[in-house]
């Protein structure tokens, strides 16, 4: 029977929900159980590749071309298994499979209406997702925070399945214990609320996860204890630490484990932690450092910084690095700088290498075209993904081709040069204002040139035959075939490519340590216990 965990945050967002849900995973993967992980987004988009970056973090996409919540990439890399499509949904993709069947007559004369047939929906779905991933355990995330209008029906489908199946079920409140500056004191009434607004929703949780600043004292244990209805021991501290990666360590102490699977008549089947508790003490005890700027341009929102855009980004870089026994430091260069102030340029070269991520229309474009020329002319080391990847062939072209007014005919839509170009199926999706979920998405294999950079970063020992590999996906316009020959005849290298050689997926160049551009995402695929090729390749030279 497979058991279901539902994870809610009480009192405010952004507390670690995602990072505590993968982290309880890891911890019952680690007990011998298939741990499967589902995200719910409470917002009405389909998916979350429609949003700006800034508002919602970055878009993680699936082997299956999906573009999901970040959370997702967290749960893939704590459980170090790739998440599908199905694991994810937001109040309008429910909405919208409802009223598709609605349409089919599905519901057979009945009237459908928001209860039960919205959370119905919702459960239908955590038990497809259960039988796909052959679970014991689905985790399911409940995005928003308690109280809010928006997930209330989630919550409600939480409440329906525990009814259903009682002793299947468990709920997981991870809410947040606020120190206010002038009272010095951890206060747990926020947290009180919520579990109030969560009985009045007709669930109790089993767990309270106790996110603050610092570990969860005794007298407040019992507070919450006595005005939460719950048992002390099933209240959790959960402090802010350095690395999430140890959150599953901390969950331990308070053997959280063990706990649930009591709840649930269960005995662990093993116990293996140990590889993690050793990456634990590699990320705490490497000592020297290795400085990379990432070139990008979604950072900012008002008066704050945020890096939530590129998560799969840092943490690819964080996983490369601890492997080569080095504690990265990251830091976050907005492009539109070196358009307004050219001289800013030389402060690249203190870094040991630069990344210019993935990106959407014209801002900050120059200004990375910049930087990457910075890059190539003085040998710092570079690493171009999707967008990335695009714009180093546009500045090939400019600055080594001689195409002047080379760009992609995504900025310039009538340039004399489209070395980046749509690709035709994409054209007719925008010529009917198809935007939604209808890039190239998804895994796509590639074939590598073999004795390239690429190709000895991926197949560093194996001489294969053919050197192929498979990669995540997410861009609408590619390289225009029309001028490989040109930059070819430049020194171009084209070390990666489709199967049936249509489409340009790698980018080098020669006399130099490493400048590499890539039109897939390689972030998505790296793990902390298997940090990607690329990425370990990039580090590598770096370190050089
Ligand atoms: N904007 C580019 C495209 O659509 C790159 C996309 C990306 O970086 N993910 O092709």
């Amino acid at each position: 029977m497979t058991k279901y965990i539902f994870i809610a945050g009480g009192v405010m967002s952004g507390i670690g929900k995602g990072a505590a849900t993968a982290s309880l995973g890891k911890i019952l993967q680690s007990k011998g159980f298939k741990v499967t992980a589902i995200k719910i987004d409470p917002y009405i988009n389909v998916d979350a590749g429609t949003m700006n970056p800034i508002e919602h973090g970055e878009v993680f996409v699936t082997e299956d071309g999906d573009e999901t919540d970040q959370d997702i990439g967290n749960y893939e890399r704590f459980l170090d298994e790739n998440i599908f499509s199905a694991n994810y949904m937001t109040t309008g993709r429910v909405y919208q499979s409802v009223i598709e069947k609605e349409r089919n007559l599905k519901y057979q004369g009945r009237c459908v209406e928001v209860v039960p047939h919205i959370p119905e929906e919702v459960i239908n779905r955590l038990k497809k997702a259960a039988k796909k991933a052959k679970a014991d355990f689905v985790l399911t995330e409940i995005g928003g925070t308690v109280g809010e209008y928006q997930n209330v029906l989630f919550l409600e489908a939480a409440r329906m399945l525990r009814l259903r199946e009682p002793k299947n079920v468990l709920f997981i409140l991870v809410s947040y214990l606020p120190i206010p500056n002038k009272i010095g004191e951890m206060k747990t009434k926020p947290t009180q609320t919520a579990v109030r607004t969560l009985n009045s929703a007709g669930l109790q949780p089993d767990f309270i996860l106790c996110r603050a600043k610092v570990a969860l004292d005794e007298p407040r244990k019992r507070k919450l204890s006595i005005f939460c209805n719950i048992s002390p021991e099933n209240v959790i501290s959960a402090p802010d630490i350095d690395f999430i990666y140890e959150i599953p360590l901390n969950f331990e102490k308070d053997k959280l484990g063990d706990k649930i699977l009591k709840k649930f008549n269960l005995r662990p089947r093993k116990n293996k932690l140990k590889e993690w508790h050793n990456l634990i003490n590699t990320i705490k005890s490497v000592k020297k450092k290795i400085k990379i700027g990432v070139v990008g341009k979604y950072f900012t929102t008002g008066n704050f910084t945020l890096l939530d855009s590129y998560i799969s980004v840092i943490e690819a870089i964080k996983h490369a690095s601890w492997f080569y026994e080095r504690t990265p430091e990251i830091e976050w260069i907005s492009s539109e700088d070196f358009e307004s102030f050219p001289k800013k340029l030389k402060k690249l070269k203190k870094f040991d290498g630069i990344i210019v991520p993935g990106g959407f229309g014209s801002r900050g474009v120059e200004g990375k075209i910049k930087a990457i020329q910075y890059c190539r002319e003085n040998k710092i080391p570079f690493l171009g993904l999707c967008f990335g990847m695009q714009l180093a062939a546009i500045e090939f072209a400019r600055n080594v081709a001689g195409l002047k007014e080379a760009n992609s005919s995504e900025i310039v839509p009538k340039t004399k040069y489209p070395i980046i170009h749509l690709m035709p199926e994409q054209l007719k999706k925008i010529q009917k204002s198809h935007y939604g979920g209808s890039m190239r998405l998804g895994a796509y294999p590639c074939l590598l040139l073999k004795n390239s950079l690429a190709g000895k970063s991926y197949f560093s020992k194996q001489k294969t035959e053919k050197p192929l590999i498979s990669e995540r996906h997410r861009h609408r316009y590619e390289f225009n075939n029309e001028f490989k020959e040109i930059l070819e005849k430049k020194g171009l290298i084209i070390s990666g490519f489709s199967p049936d050689k249509q489409l340009v997926e790698i980018i080098e160049i020669k006399n130099h340590p490493f400048f590499m551009g890539v039109q897939f995402h390689p972030e998505f695929k790296s793990r902390p216990l298997s940090p990607h090729p690329l990425f370990k390749s990039f580090i590598k030279s770096a370190l050089n």
